[in-house]
């Protein structure tokens, strides 16, 4: 029988007493922040020293949101890079940091001075200057054309602000604005990948974060291109994408803030989103309702969340599908299955859905 003084020991080590319960194992700090360094690590595989060739640079874009995750995500691969450096005096890729000002973050007090703190932490890598959101009228020399499918134009000399602004007031549903940004924000970010000569976006959501994400794609009519905007791997934008932190809770992650002793790290470890319902339910999109019920009540079965992102991956759209083609405004992939979409149409379901929503 187990002596009772021994029986919180950490399962990993067994040297040092545990202090968090981790997936059901009581585990001490040292071996948890293993842990997370460990399951992260492992989803960046194709980007070792292995893969390259001769003098070839990789660089990857990391947005930055001013969450948790991000910031986490951040902290794992720059300690990579430093171990990387010490022991061969060069890295396997380079990181380019990208933090883009949400209409949301105006008005914010701390967020520029946050980030000139990120930036003086994380000198080693490049750190890109703040972006505003209506930058991608500039980055993405489609949009406006394809955006004209949503019958959202820009008038004679508006500037780029004024255009962003008329085009987000359009959006007759919360639900509707939040789609819209979301997408005017992940062509931002990849078209600043492109700029930069990225080869891949390596995205920060957390298990927790893609689970929302995929509940709130399916109640938008966007569940046929889930596989396809989860996958690690090429995307039809482009350039790759890859979520390294697709294997962890969000819970994990801000434990893990909490544990390193940075100042960055522990100012988002406590915040993040709010697990308070939201009060107003018409105020509300989707997304959020999402991301909030997952926060509160989700993460109390990690497990049944990890299958939902796990089972989102295995579906095959374009086995369902009699044509495909890709929507030219959220650059996804238009899965045309019968009854469900508006035949003379261009657009995949989910954008034509928002387009009802959008009065210009
Ligand atoms: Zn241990
Ligand atoms: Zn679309």
């Amino acid at each position: 029988m187990d002596d009772p003084a021994t029986t919180d020991l950490c399962v990993d080590c067994r040297e040092r007493d545990a202090s968090l319960s981790i997936r059901n194992r009581r585990l001490c700090s040292a071996c948890f922040m293993r842990y997370v360094t460990s399951k992260v690590l492992k989803r960046m595989e194709s980007f070792r020293f292995k893969t390259l060739s001769g003098d070839d640079r990789r660089r990857l874009l990391l947005p930055v949101s001013g969450g948790v995750s991000s910031l986490v995500l951040l902290h794992v691969l720059d300690a990579q890079l430093q171990r990387q450096i010490a022991s061969r005096n060069r890295t396997a890729y380079d990181l380019v940091v990208l933090r883009v000002v949400l209409p949301e973050d105006e008005g914010s007090t701390t967020l520029k001075g946050d980030y000139e703190e990120l930036a003086r932490k994380f000198s080693a890598h490049r750190i890109l200057p703040l972006l505003d959101l209506q930058a991608v009228f500039k980055l993405d020399t489609h949009i406006e054309r394809d955006f004209e499918h949503l019958g959202l134009r820009r008038h004679g000399s508006e500037s780029d602000e004024s255009f962003l602004n008329r085009m987000l007031s359009c959006a007759t549903s919360v639900t509707a604005r939040a789609d819209l940004q979301s997408i005017l924000l992940q062509r931002l970010i990849v078209s600043a990948a492109r700029q930069h000569g990225c080869e891949s976006v390596v995205w920060g959501h957390s298990d927790s974060r893609l689970a929302a994400l995929v509940l709130a794609d399916v109640a938008k009519g966007r569940g046929g291109s889930v596989p396809s905007t989860i996958a690690d791997g090429p995307s039809l934008h482009g350039i790759n994408s890859n979520y390294p932190m697709r294997d962890l809770f969000k819970t994990e992650l801000q434990s893990y803030a909490q544990l390193v002793p940075d100042p960055l790290l522990a100012k988002v470890a406590d915040s993040g989103e709010t697990t308070a319902p939201p009060t107003a339910m018409r105020h509300t999109s989707i997304d959020t309702l999402l991301r909030t019920y997952i926060h509160s009540q989700g993460e109390k079965y990690p497990g049944i969340m990890a299958n939902v992102v796990r089972t989102a991956s295995k579906l095959d759209g374009r086995q369902a599908s009699t044509i495909t083609a890709t929507c030219p405004v959220c650059i996804r992939l238009i899965v045309r299955s019968q009854g469900l979409l508006n035949p003379d149409g261009n657009l995949c379901y989910g954008c034509d859905r928002m387009r009802n929503d959008i009065k210009s």
